[in-house]
């Protein structure tokens, strides 16, 4: 029987205790997970970590997943799902909000790939509220986000903000609604 393989594209920047709940949920379901990370979003927002920073990060955190695997891409996500022979895409879905834009995605991806299903799975009700933003948000201001990321992540954010804080770098990340 063929590997029934997904891939769970997405930005992360940080990955934080949402994405590690639907890439579980995932991992349940499909054989192989491919945690697939963003390299450059065209979207109008600069990233705070460089892709190698967050492809480090997601491994550290989801190494206790044996059928999650995590790597870097570039341009349309359909061509990864192609070139790594994925059958499905992973998204999450929190609040209604999301629903709009990932069917809207999901329709795109869908008249560029027909063959690739695009499965939505929803995170535990704790986990529900975080956002990549929110998570950056609260750390640049110097609150605690121990709850909502792993140590790891935690310790990487203090550390980015403190360099940032100290070379006098403004927050010009945060520009974007959705994450
Ligand atoms: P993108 O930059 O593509 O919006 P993100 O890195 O923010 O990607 O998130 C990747 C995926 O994880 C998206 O499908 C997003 O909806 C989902 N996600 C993010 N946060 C949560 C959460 N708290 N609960 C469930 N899904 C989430």
């Amino acid at each position: 029987m063929s590997v029934r393989r997904a891939v769970y594209p997405g930005t992360f920047d940080p990955a934080h205790y949402g994405h590690i709940d639907i890439a579980s949920r995932a991992a349940r379901v499909f054989d192989e997970v491919f945690v697939a990370v963003y390299a450059n979003p065209v979207k109008a927002k600069s990233v705070l970590f460089s892709v190698e920073e967050r492809v480090a990060m997601l491994r550290d955190v989801l190494a206790h997943m044996p059928n999650v695997k995590v790597a870097p891409y570039h341009g349309l996500t359909v061509d990864y799902v192609r070139q790594v022979q994925a059958m499905a895409i992973i998204r999450g879905l929190r609040v209604f909000s999301d629903f709009e834009l990932e069917f809207r995605m999901a329709l795109a991806n869908r008249r560029l790939a027909p063959e690739i299903e695009v499965v939505t799975f929803i995170a535990d009700e704790r986990h529900l509220h975080l956002s990549s933003s929110t998570v950056r948000e609260i750390a640049s201001l110097g609150g605690d986000v121990s709850t909502m990321v792993p140590p790891v992540v935690n310790a990487a954010l203090i550390a980015k903000f403190r360099e940032r804080h100290q070379s006098g770098v403004e927050s010009d990340y945060m520009v974007s609604l959705h994450d």
